[in-house]
């Protein structure tokens, strides 16, 4: 049988109508190519969609967490902030699938359960959970880095009586907080965002944290029409800056979470005169001025001595502020965090800490959490608590390729990719903003029309030169993967006291492997071009 024995739905079949699904549709139609999205969710949006918890906001700026393909585009649309909220991301992508009648081909509300290579035809079959098959020739996974919720389960979860609820599946009708007792379990970027809002509004806030986290004062402001036109008005020129730097960021405003240090100066050489003006001058940011901070340990544990002197500083409860103080792992290891008044928030008399570093939940009963030191009453428990990061969206899908080989048990000592595109043993798959690609160490919309862009050139390359399947080498693959740990050793990533998402050490089991890029996107894109020219060296096209 041939792929000309089979009716196929589409050329292409994308999972997600995230940022990456959209776009993915965008340039594979541009291409002619027929291409179907299919999204779990209701809209779309991806991210952007399900995390609608109170505070959600990017930490990139707005004028670069957008696209830049359509110059029309980037100039008509208005962000009303430095840092875009949710709902204002969530109606730009809307805006986007309208803006190009990208609706018609998208099927909301029917997640993929599983994707099937049927080698007799070189075809993928998808198959959803309201039991629909579809058939493409090829099969983009756009299905988001940070997608997979990570749900802990405690003895007794079941049975509590109140309201739970997790950041990354904020119900579209909200959640009744007001006059509640609610309990935050997690100090990511989430919980650092939305326990400041749920603090306003709750009767009594009772945050669990586990590890303290390193956090900067976003600085968020409305954006001036002032400064929206002057950089509308040099837009291409950001724009390129932004395709060819290391994290696909320019860096318009104030604080800007990637880009550090900013200083010549060694933190092991300086005074303690010089290191109080730096807290003076920068506050929380006086860790990360210093030139030193990123190779040495010792270095780093001065700097971060900086930061949990400016805990002390905010906090007034001293035990309060030590239970906060990051401490036994370095700065620059986990992602960092922009906050609106996070430290601020335990001076009010209706929010307390738990420090998880001293106690552990026991158990969740109908009434509220105990812990091996207390009871805490709970009306609402929120959990803050993260997600399987770049592979678990993948790995909940019964992704199948040849020989009946199973994504999931593929990677089960760790995920093999060729350029985070390819995966061998899975012929025509693609894989958008993927595990060994820079994905989530990058801004994700510029990188976006890069990387996808060139998986659309790739997919039209094949149709063109009529070529049945590529799939990526497995000596190529290796290599690749080598590339990605060698670069990622010696950063503070994979320090030894180092347990971040990043490495997957925040799911039980999962095996210890620095997931994204670190080369940064000049260098990736640099070798998916020069793979290109070679006539996609490294994949092996039939
Ligand atoms: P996260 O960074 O993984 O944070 C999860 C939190 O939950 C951590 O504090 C973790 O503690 C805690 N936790 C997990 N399981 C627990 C358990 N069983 N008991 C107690 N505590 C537990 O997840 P996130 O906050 O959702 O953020 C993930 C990433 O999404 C971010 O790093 C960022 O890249 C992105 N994000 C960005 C924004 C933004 O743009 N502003 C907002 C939200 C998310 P440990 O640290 O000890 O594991």
């Amino acid at each position: 049988m041939t792929t000309s024995d089979v009716t196929l739905d589409a050329d292409v079949i994308v999972v997600g109508a995230g940022m990456s699904g959209l776009y993915a549709l965008k340039v594979l139609r541009d291409r002619g190519l027929r291409t179907i999205v299919l999204e779990k969710a209701p809209g779309v949006g991806g991210t952007w969609y399900w995390n609608r918890y109170p505070g959600a906001r990017c930490d990139i700026p707005s004028l670069e967490y957008s696209f830049g393909f359509d110059p029309e585009l980037e100039q008509e649309w208005v962000w009303t902030e430095h840092f875009a909220s949710q709902p204002e991301i969530e109606a730009y992508l809307n805006h986007m699938a309208d803006r190009y009648d990208l609706r018609r081909d998208i099927r909301c509300s029917d997640g993929v359960t599983a994707a099937t290579y049927d080698e007799t035809t070189d075809t993928w079959l998808f198959e959803t959970e309201a039991g629909k098959r579809l058939r493409s020739r090829f099969a983009v996974m756009a299905t988001g880095g940070l997608s997979a919720p990570y749900t802990p389960s405690w003895p007794g979860m079941d049975s509590f009586a109140g309201t739970v609820v997790q950041t990354s599946l904020w119900p579209e009708e909200g959640v009744e907080i007001e006059g509640k007792r609610v309990g935050v379990v997690g100090t990511g970027s989430s919980g650092i965002q939305v326990i400041p809002e749920l603090a306003k509004v709750a009767e009594h806030l009772t945050v669990f944290q586990r590890t303290p986290a390193f956090t900067w004062p976003s600085q968020n402001q409305p954006l001036t029409d002032e400064e929206q036109t002057a950089i509308k008005a040099r837009y291409r020129e950001l724009r390129e800056e932004q395709y060819a730097s290391f994290s696909a960021t320019a860096g318009t405003t104030g604080a800007v979470i990637f880009t550090f240090p900013t200083d010549d100066r060694r933190i092991l050489d300086s005074t303690p005169e010089e290191r109080e003006a730096a807290i003076e001058e920068h506050g929380f940011s006086a860790c990360r001025i210093w030139s030193d901070t990123a190779g040495d340990l010792d270095a780093n544990e001065m700097a971060v001595e900086l930061f949990r002197e400016m805990i002390r500083r905010t906090v007034r409860d001293p035990e309060t502020a030590e239970a906060l103080s990051p401490r036994g792992y370095p700065l620059g290891c986990k992602r960092p965090v922009l906050d609106t008044g996070y430290f601020e928030t335990f001076n009010r008399d209706d929010v307390s800490l738990v420090d998880l570093r001293r106690e552990t939940i026991e158990e969740v009963t109908p009434e509220g959490i105990r812990t091996s030191e207390r009871f805490v009453p709970l009306d609402v428990l929120v959990l803050a608590t993260g997600f399987d990061a770049m592979t678990g969206a993948l790995t909940r899908i019964d992704v199948r390729g040849r020989d009946g080989r199973l994504l999931r048990d593929d990677w089960a000592d760790g995920p093999r990719t060729y350029l985070g595109i390819g995966v061998e043993g899975y012929p025509n798959l693609f894989v958008c903003v993927g595990p060994g690609s820079p994905g989530v160490l990058a801004t994700y919309p510029p990188q976006i029309e890069l990387q996808v862009g060139w998986i659309a050139d790739f997919v039209q390359y094949l149709v063109e030169h009529g070529l049945h399947s590529a799939e990526a080498d497995a000596a190529a693959q290796e290599a690749w993967c080598a590339h990605v740990n060698q670069v990622a050793e010696g950063t503070m990533f994979t320090a030894a006291s180092c347990n971040s998402w990043y490495l997957g050490a925040n799911i039980e089991g999962k095996p210890r492997v620095f997931l994204p890029y670190v080369g940064g996107i000049p260098a990736y894109m640099a070798r998916c071009n020069e793979v290109a020219d070679h006539g996609y060296e490294g994949f092996v096209l039939t």
